[in-house]
């Protein structure tokens, strides 16, 4: 008798235990074991910093932007010319006008690459990642090594510094401007690369402006370094001054439709 009482209170204490560990990983889901960022107030991925505020982005703002007459067009949503994987030729999926990522197949890239440059790409989650544990998630990777993060917003309590729209492990967006998922949107974006003197110092971060369906997220942001998991990023290492495109296959099927590109001209200074 005393020991079936201790089992069903041992069960009990298991369930209970099981409940508020899913119950806090929903509330808290991030880490405080990372480094703590420049500003010394949140650490990498820090589940207690502030998340943005939800913004209704105007209806189709950002979509459908034609390309300027210099732009590269990278994208038509008719082939893959301009693109390479990490595993040869794209294995990424043509339908009607977009592109959809086949899990597995890994990573896009441009086969150009580019500096200073404006981007316009746009993007829609899965419907059918309702209810995972690890939503819609890929990635605009700008130089192919700093990320803006594309995520399924929808129910999410990630850090705030991987949201949608994040640089990624570093500056939440300014606001939520996502759409549902299944949803088309659009990422509008200006980049200046980093630079380094010829004595290998850096003159200047990256900076990266991003409008999220026409609602500005980032503003001429510093960017740390090249993006990572639960690291600080920096500079310590010199960085090629140009760099692809690419196109983040985290296992979901995002698709991708319209992206162009432009590089930004030197200007006569006054
Ligand atoms: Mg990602």
């Amino acid at each position: 008798m005393k020991k079936t009482l201790l089992l069903v209170m041992a069960i009990a204490a298991a369930s209970f235990a099981d409940i508020t560990w899913q119950a806090q990983a929903e509330v808290l889901r991030g880490y405080t074991d990372t480094p703590l960022l420049p500003s010394g107030k949140w650490h990498v991925h820090d589940p207690h910093r502030t998340q943005p505020v939800k913004v209704t982005p105007g209806a189709n703002s950002g979509l459908g932007t034609a390309a300027p007459g210099d732009a590269t067009v990278l994208f038509d949503g008719t082939d893959f010319s301009h693109w390479e994987s990490d595993k040869g030729a794209p294995q990424w999926l043509l339908r009607d006008g977009y592109m959809e990522i086949k899990p597995g197949t890994g990573n896009l890239h441009t086969k150009k690459k580019f500096s200073d440059f404006q981007l316009h790409v746009e993007f829609s989650l899965p419907v059918a990642a309702a209810g995972k544990p690890d939503p819609g998630n890929s990635g605009v990777f700008l130089q192919g090594i700093y990320e803006v993060q594309v995520y399924d917003m929808e129910n999410s309590s990630i850090y705030a510094d991987g949201g949608c729209g994040a640089i990624y492990g570093q500056s939440p967006p300014l606001v939520n401007a996502c759409r549902k998922r299944g949803e088309w949107e659009s990422f509008d974006i200006t980049f200046e690369a980093a630079r380094w003197n010829a004595q290998h110092q850096l003159i200047h971060p990256a900076l990266v402006t991003v409008f999220h369906n026409g609602v500005l997220i980032q503003n001429r942001q510093t960017i740390l370094g090249p993006s990572g998991h639960r690291i600080l990023a920096n500079y310590q290492q010199e960085l090629p001054p140009t760099g692809p495109l690419s196109l983040q296959e985290h296992g979901d099927v995002v698709r991708y439709r319209n992206i162009w590109i432009r590089q930004i001209q030197e200007q006569d200074k006054p």
